[in-house]
Formats: C-alpha cells, sequence, structure tokens
C-alpha cells in the first residue's frame, strides 16, 4: 500500500499548466511557445534574413 501511495503523491505534485519549448523541449509557461532562449535566437535570425533581404 505504501507503494501506491508514494505514486498518488508524485502525480499530485505534477499537476502544474506547463508547456514544453518547441524547438528545445525545456519546459516553459503555457502562454509562450518557445524558452526565452529559443524566442531571442527566432528573433535574430528574422532579424538577418530582413538585412540579407534589403542588401540584395
Ligand atoms: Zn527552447
Amino acid at each position: 500500500m505504501s507503494k501506491f501511495e508514494r505514486y498518488t503523491k508524485k502525480v499530485e505534485v505534477y499537476i502544474d499548466p506547463h508547456k514544453h519549448c518547441k524547438q528545445c523541449g525545456e519546459m516553459i509557461t503555457e502562454a509562450n511557445t518557445y524558452c526565452s532562449n529559443c524566442y531571442t535566437k527566432l528573433k535574430e535570425k528574422k532579424k538577418r534574413k530582413f538585412f540579407r533581404r534589403k542588401k540584395n
């Protein structure tokens, strides 16, 4: 019975609204799609693309 009790406790702790980053899978808040790290990276990528287009 003690085993079962332990399991229930674990599940209870796990109830917490969260999502995983689409890029790296890190735990993030439900309001976001990416973690701050990947979000910054994506932003930089967009900037770069824009710059390249302007040059051409
Ligand atoms: Zn990430």
